[in-house]
C-alpha cells in the first residue's frame, strides 16, 4: 500500500442551503458570456465561441469569508456571475441532456487582477496569474437543483458598499447553460464536482480594501465578502 508521503491537501467543498457541502473537484470560468460585458471589454460579441479558463479549487471563499486584497496587483476588479454546479460527468454531451448533469446552482464572484490580466492579453500570455490566485472566488450557499429548478432568466445584481454597480439578467448570456456544458465537454471530460461560473454582464470595476461585496442571483441566493 503506498502511503503519501506529505499530508494530502482536504477536499474544497462549498456549503448547501438545505444542510450538507458539496465537494468541489475543478472551476472552469467562461469568459465574455454576456453582450455588454464584452463591448466592455473591447471584444466583438457576435464572433466569438465560447472559451474557457480555470481556477484552483481552493481558491473558492465560502461563508461570507473576507477575501484578502491579493499581492502584485493595483486592480482587483468583481465579476458577479452564476454558478453552476455538475452532480454528474461525461463528455461530448448533447446540450438536450445537459441539464440533467446539474446538481445545483450558487452565487459567485469572478475576482480577477485585471492589471495582470490585460498585460497577459498584450503579451498574448495566459490568464492563470489574472484570475486564478488565491481567495479569488468567493461563492454563496448552493442551491439544489431538485429545489429551485433550472434558471433560464432571472436578475443578476452586485452592490458594492451598498450601491448597485452590476445589474443584469441571466436571459442576456450569449451562451445559455446547455450550451456551455456541451461545449466544455467537448474539450475535457466533465467530473461530478466541477463548477462552472458563467460569465459577468457588464459594469466591472476596481475594487479596493474595506469595500463590501453583496451580490445575488433571483432564485438562486447570494454572495457576501468584504475586501480585507
Ligand atoms: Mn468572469
Amino acid at each position: 500500500m503506498n502511503q503519501f508521503v506529505i499530508p494530502p491537501p482536504a477536499v474544497v467543498s462549498v456549503p448547501v442551503a438545505h444542510g450538507g457541502a458539496f465537494p468541489v473537484r475543478r472551476v472552469f470560468c467562461v469568459g465574455r458570456n454576456y453582450a455588454e460585458h464584452a463591448r466592455e471589454m473591447g471584444s466583438d460579441p457576435d464572433r466569438e465561441p465560447p472559451f474557457f479558463f480555470m481556477k484552483p479549487a481552493d481558491a473558492l471563499v465560502v461563508n461570507g469569508a473576507d477575501m484578502p486584497y491579493p499581492p502584485q496587483s493595483n486592480s482587483l476588479h468583481y465579476e458577479m456571475e452564476l454558478v453552476v454546479a455538475l452532480g454528474e460527468g461525461g463528455s461530448d454531451i448533447e446540450p438536450a441532456n445537459a441539464l440533467r448533469h446539474v446538481w445545483g446552482y450558487a452565487a459567485g464572484l469572478d475576482m480577477t487582477r485585471r492589471d495582470l490580466q490585460n498585460q497577459a492579453k498584450k503579451e498574448g500570455k495566459p490568464w492563470d496569474m489574472g484570475k486564478g490566485f488565491d481567495a479569488s472566488a468567493p461563492i454563496g450557499l448552493l442551491a439544489a437543483a431538485t429545489k429551485i429548478g433550472h434558471p433560464r432568466a432571472g436578475r443578476i445584481e452586485l452592490k458594492v458598499n451598498g450601491t448597485v454597480r452590476q445589474s443584469s439578467d441571466l436571459s442576456q448570456m450569449i451562451w445559455n447553460i446547455p450550451e456551455m456544458i456541451a461545449y466544455l465537454s467537448r474539450l475535457v471530460r466533465l467530473s461530478a464536482g466541477d463548477l462552472i461560473f458563467t460569465g459577468t454582464p457588464e459594469g466591472v470595476a476596481a475594487v479596493r480594501h474595506g469595500d463590501l461585496l453583496e451580490g445575488m442571483v433571483e432564485g438562486i441566493g447570494t454572495v457576501r465578502t468584504l475586501i480585507d
